[in-house]
């Protein structure tokens, strides 16, 4: 890899007139500088994607299954050298970095397959009424148009790889735009697709600045907008442009329930260092972290000092050391809006157990309860290691505290009982219910997004693929 990096321009590298550094989170080194597109550049992008677009839909299943397969398959050779950079760029400890590329091989992997059995159709008879007679539906998913890939810094690699692997799956064209703070991630996949013989034009990587964005958002050549990031920017993204398909995969502030049933010492210590590992993984930058752990009062008392001792187990520091579980958050300024939230809530009467200390951009993994409902740790995703434990009593009290939300992508439900997983899944007002763990467990071809604020349609390949196309029926006449 070099230090300078170009963009994939219509499958194709290229470079424009300026270009940004991107710095390390850990030790603020430059890992690279990227090139950004001129106007001029990603106008040609756009061009490119439109024209191919009837075309690139007829590529037969295998050509783009084999482009699929061949990508997975580099990403596999090269993991250990993508996770070193997924670490640099994005601060993430390597062991979880790794983790990321495995996620994203699997991705290519299902859309290849996706790719070979997708669009089957459907045969549907007509006659089961005397206006139908002599008739018969096939019904088919085409492409809607060119996707606008829109990712976060947060997976920069597997969140960039669930735009584009489900797009050349589906045989939809795809302008692919990773987060600013970490670009390198994505435009290696550029590296790799350029490997295959996938049409010229059928997707682009470009790190355009976000005040440009706004013309490409409202570019009618880009029908289909597949956006994940923050609540704010992706509603302000759909509110502009009402017409467009858009996909929001946004924030959560992810509840894992101990109810009273789970209550072993085996029991407890298992969910007390799922919920320590899962509050802090990424230094609790991924939208299903654990934020708030909800226990009933029948086990509270044990769980949570088996809590705290996992939390204060943890090892921070350096991302790129083998052993380090907790690296920086991504930018000194998230640190800072971490603590101060943490400040806020422990004025209002929060007690801090443990954590609640910043370092530059690394923060300490952090422990609260009695944590006041009108805060903004309450109310918002922290994004940040920071875990507040509430004692309630019974399952109807926890199951509506984990719905006194505005947010509601996934919730993590610890018991034994399984008429009680049926009712959580009955009563939780969110995208994925985890029975037995967490709620940071996606598996990369599950259907995943969000209730309520957390997002609008869901990702998972074939789900995507499914939100990229439509149906069109052929009426058959005369048989
Ligand atoms: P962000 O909203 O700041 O940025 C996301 C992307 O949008 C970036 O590529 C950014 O450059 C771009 N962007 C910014 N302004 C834009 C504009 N005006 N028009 C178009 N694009 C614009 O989010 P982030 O800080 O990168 O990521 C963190 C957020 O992502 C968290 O809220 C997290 O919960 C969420 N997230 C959600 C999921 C999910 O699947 N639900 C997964 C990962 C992260």
């Amino acid at each position: 890899m070099t230090s300078t990096h170009a963009f994939w321009l219509a499958g194709r590298q290229a470079t424009g007139e300026t270009g940004f550094d991107v710095t390390s989170p850990w030790d603020g080194t430059t890992v690279g500088t990227v090139s950004l597109p001129t106007d001029a550049q990603v106008e040609e992008a756009v061009a490119a994607a439109y024209a191919v677009r009837e075309d690139f839909a007829a590529t037969p299943a295998h050509t783009r299954a084999a482009a699929l397969d061949h990508v997975g398959r580099r990403l596999s050779e090269c993991a250990e050298e993508i996770a070193r950079l997924i670490s640099a760029e994005n601060g993430k400890p390597v062991k979880w970095a790794r983790g990321e590329v495995g996620r994203a091989v699997s991705v290519f992997r299902f859309a290849a397959e996706e790719a070979r059995r997708f669009n089957g159709g459907e045969a549907q008879r007509l006659d089961t009424d005397a206006g139908g007679q002599g008739r018969l539906a096939l019904t088919r998913r085409f492409p809607k148009g060119v996707v606008l890939g829109i990712a976060p810094f947060n997976f920069p690699l597997n969140l960039c790889a669930h735009k584009i692997a489900p797009a050349i799956a589906a045989g939809a064209p795809i302008i692919l735009k990773p987060a600013p703070a970490t670009p390198l991630s994505g435009l290696i996949l550029g590296e790799l697709l350029a490997e295959t013989e996938l049409p010229a034009g059928s997707w682009s990587i470009l790190p355009v600045p976000n005040d440009r964005m706004p013309a490409l958002v409202q570019d009618e050549r880009l029908p289909v907008i597949s956006f994940t990031g923050s609540e704010t920017v992706g509603y302000a993204i759909m509110d502009s442009v009402p017409r467009k398909h858009c996909t929001l995969e946004l924030g959560g502030n992810g509840a894992a329930v101990v109810l009273g049933d789970w209550a072993s010492d085996e029991d407890l210590a298992w969910a007390a260092s799922r919920i320590a590992t899962f509050s802090n993984y990424q230094g609790g930058q991924s939208c299903i972290s654990v934020q708030r752990v909800i226990a009933d009062a029948a086990v509270y008392d044990r769980l949570l000092p088996r809590i705290v001792a996992a939390v204060e187990a943890q090892v921070t520091g350096d991302p790129n050391d083998d052993a380090t579980d907790v690296g920086p958050l991504v930018s000194e300024a998230a640190a800072e809006r971490v603590e101060s939230w943490v400040e806020e809530a422990v004025a209002a009467g929060a007690k801090l157990l443990t954590g609640g200390k910043r370092d530059g951009a690394a923060y300490a993994p952090t422990v609260l309860t009695d944590l006041p409902a009108g805060t903004t740790l309450a109310r918002e995703e922290v994004f940040g290691p920071v875990l507040s434990v509430q004692k309630v009593t019974g399952e109807a009290e926890a199951f509506a505290a984990v719905n006194d939300s505005k947010y509601g992508l996934q919730a993590g439900v610890f018991t034994h009982d399984l008429q009680a997983a049926f009712r959580a899944h009955r009563a939780l007002e969110v995208g994925g219910v985890v029975i037995g763990d967490v709620p940071s467990y996606r598996a990369d071809q599950m259907p995943y997004g969000g209730a309520k604020q957390s997002g609008v349609g869901r990702e998972g390949v074939r789900f995507a693929m499914d939100d990229y196309t439509y149906e069109r029926v052929l009426v058959l006449t005369g048989l």
